[in-house]
């Protein structure tokens, strides 16, 4: 396997479980055990049936390749800190009490070390089958500090589960599992299938819509992987998974990139699942970065992020089912995003352990575009809300965003075609000169989009007509971030032009509305494919359910 770190670093219990993973990875095991107990402070088992270790490498393998010796605290907290290329389990031997079994054979041979305080305190044949087993006791024990800090926080169990989720995604040929205090948390079959994977690592709901990303090459990297579909979110970005070379890795810009591509269907605060491989030559791997953070630079990061969004657009685009929609990756599909809901207690706790990740905000949102247009128009207060009424639920909906996201699906649509509206005297821009050539191609687009612009001289553009949005508020007031938008560079323009014109053609917060115009909007609204969230991935219904109420009146 190709290394990406500059070395091993035991800086906590979840790094030395990915270390003695990999190992077991390295070594060809289709079967990985891990337990742990007390976050891995107290307890953890690694057991492999890999290939094995030779009786007599048994203890050159836990061993400092380094002469150094260690002497007090602040040696252990550099081993700590940064960590020995190839030297993981002698890294470990140095913090912790470790038991390494092993056998290299078919015929039942193995060999086992043990190691205390560093030293070797028992070294003999041990009956077991191929594989090795690495278990570790008293982590940190000698560094009462570093301990206590681990210990107070409870989030060690969730980071080791985390771990061995990811190694268990990318490697779906592998049968892992992970039981702490004796409770199995997780249990991947090795089915070889990576949506199996998907399922038995999120849940079925992330399974059911994990769309397979086309393999693709550039510059030398070459991606491959599933992300999920829109109906899946999380609120941290635990569901992404990013590897190079078969390592998981977190990538920064990476995961902006793909994150870009859900917007604006997302809203602001939720994450996709996603399970991103990337290939490519080692040596294009900055491994200036420290270890234990598992940060990576790629060289030619731009064009990866570039190429990882297309795909994901790509990917999204496909699984829409209108197979007329083609660039429109965007466009209204069998969307349905969570509603934050008041006192549900759903979207709260996401569990560890591998299920329930969304179900339940997937299902509430699916329903809510066939609830909707059933519920009872309450009305409209504070010139801002529309209320709305289904059984035990209120519901609020943000006039200004709930008229965004209709405008801009309309526009996405291009069913109706803008009406182009002749300004009494035209606008003058200005673009740069890098910019020009690629103005100049868009201007046939931008004229299907009732944006009528010609050239006049050099660097300076007339903008002649604007559209006339159906159904819009106010007539389109072109400013700077309009204008910002058309000239933007790469594919995004367009997405983001539709958001700057549906946002100012939209109804304002602070406007009476007619009650048919409400009606019309809450119709409307239930028919496009992200009810509950605005072109910019702003939050516009907000549900105050039953429960909330009950338990906030303390009804009996
Ligand atoms: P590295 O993996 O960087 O070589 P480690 O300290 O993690 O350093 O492991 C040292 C060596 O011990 C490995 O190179 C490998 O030969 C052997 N080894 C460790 N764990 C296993 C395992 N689970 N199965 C087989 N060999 C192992
Ligand atoms: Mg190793």
């Amino acid at each position: 396997m190709a290394r990406i770190a500059a070395g091993e670093a035991i800086e906590r219990p979840a790094s030395a479980v990915k270390e003695l993973v990999e190992n077991a990875l390295d070594a060809g095991a289709t079967e990985i055990a891990v337990d742990v107990a007390g976050g891995g402070l107290d307890f953890m088992r690694v057991a492999d049936n890999g290939a094995g270790i030779a009786a007599s490498d048994a203890e050159l393998v836990c061993r400092r390749h380094a002469t150094s010796k260690i002497g007090d605290e602040a040696d252990l907290e550099r081993i700590v800190s940064f960590g020995f290329r190839g030297e993981a389990l002698a890294s470990l031997v140095a913090i912790a009490s470790l038991t390494l079994a092993t056998s290299d054979d078919d015929q039942g041979h193995g060999w086992q070390v043990v190691y205390q305080d560093g030293e070797l305190r028992h070294s003999a044949p041990v009956a077991r089958q191929r594989g090795t087993t690495v278990v570790a006791r008293g982590l940190f024990a000698t560094m009462p500090a570093r301990r206590k800090f681990l210990a107070a926080g409870a989030g060690e169990t969730a980071r080791i589960a985390q771990i061995v989720r990811r190694f268990a995604l990318l490697h779906a040929g592998v049968q892992f599992s992970l039981a702490a205090e004796s409770r199995l948390l997780l249990r991947s079959s090795g089915s070889g299938r990576p949506d199996v994977a998907a399922g038995e690592c999120w849940g079925a709901a992330v399974r059911a819509g994990a769309i397979e990303l086309r393999p693709s090459e550039r510059g030398g990297v070459a991606l491959s992987g599933w992300i999920g579909d829109r109906a899946a979110t999380r609120a941290t970005r635990a569901g992404i998974v990013l590897a190079v070379n078969g390592r998981p890795v977190r990538a920064a810009r990476l995961q902006e990139a793909m994150e870009r591509a859900y917007r604006p269907l997302f809203p602001r605060g939720r994450h996709p699942f996603a399970v991103v491989r990337l290939e490519c030559d080692p040596a294009d791997v900055d491994p200036n970065v420290h270890p234990a953070k598992e940060e990576v630079l790629l060289r030619g990061e731009d064009a990866v992020a570039a190429l990882l969004a297309e795909s994901v657009r790509e990917a999204l685009a496909s699984a829409t089912k209108r197979p007329d929609d083609d660039a429109r990756s965007l466009s209204a599909g069998q969307l349905s995003l969570p509603i934050p809901r008041l006192g549900s207690g759903t979207s709260k706790g996401v569990r560890e352990d591998g299920t329930g990740y969304g179900a339940t905000d997937t299902q509430a949102s699916r329903a809510l575009s066939a609830r909707m247009p059933r519920m009872r128009l309450v009305g409209q207060v504070q010139r801002t809300l529309i209320v709305l009424e289904d059984g035990e639920s209120v519901l609020l909906v943000d006039q200004h965003r709930a008229h965004e996201r209709v405008l801009y699906e309309r526009l996405l649509a291009g069913d109706h075609a803008p009406a182009a509206q002749a300004l009494l005297e035209p606008m003058v821009l200005e673009v740069k000169p890098h910019e020009v050539e690629q103005f100049h191609a868009r201007l046939t687009q931008l004229e299907a989009l009732g944006f009528r612009i010609e050239r006049a001289a050099g660097l300076t553009f007339l903008i002649q007509a604007i559209p006339v949005v159906p159904g819009s508020a106010s007539s389109l007031r072109v400013d700077g971030e309009v204008l910002q938008e058309m000239t933007l560079p790469g594919d995004r323009w367009r997405d983001r032009l539709y958001t700057a014109v549906a946002c100012r053609t939209a109804v304002r917060r602070g406007r009476d509305l007619e009650l048919p115009f409400v009606r019309q909007l809450v119709y409307d609204l239930a028919a496009t494919g992200a009810p509950a969230v605005c072109p910019h991935g702003s939050p516009l219904i907000l549900e105050v359910t039953g429960r909330f109420l009950q338990r906030q009146f303390d009804w009996a």
